[in-house]
């Protein structure tokens, strides 16, 4: 199982540590503020007060060891680029660091980090996507220009199976999954459920409510989800 560290515990530092947590995952969480370890004693298998940007404080964790950090510091960006600095030079092979300005952003990238994450620009840039064509249940850019979407089948293809549906030959996209709908009796009563439909099989019938999970062009993705 991969290592992981945080190293802020704000809200989005927080979140990546209950969440790591509730899924079983090792954690080491650091922050200079002792309320803040205390808030996550009880999830975190390694919870640190030290100053980040001290190298040895750092070491003293054998944060050399583990795989991949999360920096999560906004307010204090001479901080954030000290300890991204240090992590790239003692070799840590993945950082991912939040940034709250574009310039924070670019040093960041300039230091070689996997990626820089805008939490709030990137929810809101979601939510954009969803209220322009509500048929985009989800979206996530995965590289310029080019996203996975989960999009609500097209009226005019319900009833047709996967291979007549032309979202591979005509769009150019992949449907990598279809969540579906089945309705369960249980005791008697009839419950909706929803299924997960991995590497749906071409003959695959689309019906009503169904969600396609789709990667693709945006533009691509765009037209298609504008389909009646
Ligand atoms: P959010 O928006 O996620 O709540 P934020 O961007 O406001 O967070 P900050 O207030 O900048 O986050 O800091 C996040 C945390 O990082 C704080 O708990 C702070 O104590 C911690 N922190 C700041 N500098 C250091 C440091 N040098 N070493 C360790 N922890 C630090």
């Amino acid at each position: 199982m991969r290592q992981i560290a945080v190293i802020g515990l704000g809200r989005f530092g927080f979140s990546v540590v209950e969440t790591l947590s509730q899924k079983g995952y090792e954690v080491l969480a650091i922050d200079k503020d002792e309320e803040k370890i205390d808030s996550v004693s009880d999830m975190a298998t390694y919870a640190v007060q030290c100053d980040a940007t001290d190298l040895k404080a750092l070491t003293s964790v054998s944060i050399q060891n583990v795989d991949v950090v999360v920096v999560s510091i906004g307010e204090d960006i001479e901080a954030s680029i000290l300890i991204v600095m240090t992590l790239k030079e003692l070799g840590i092979p993945q950082v991912f660091a939040k940034a709250v300005t574009p310039l924070h952003g670019r040093i960041l990238v300039n230091l070689g980090v996997t990626e820089v994450i805008f939490p709030e620009r990137d929810v809101a840039i979601r939510l954009a996507h969803r209220l322009i064509t509500p048929q985009v249940k989800e979206y996530m850019q995965l590289s310029p220009g080019f996203s996975v979407e989960e999009i609500s089948v097209p009226p005019r293809m319900i009833g047709k199976l996967l291979k007549e549906s032309e979202i591979s030959t005509i769009y150019g996209l992949d449907v990598i999954a279809i969540r579906k709908k089945i309705a369960r009796v249980d005791k008697g009563i009839v419950k909706k459920e929803e299924v997960l439909n991995r590497n749906p099989s071409p003959d695959e019938i689309l019906e009503k409510g169904d969600v396609l999970v789709i990667v693709g062009r945006e533009e691509d993705l765009d037209r298609l989800s504008k389909l009646e």
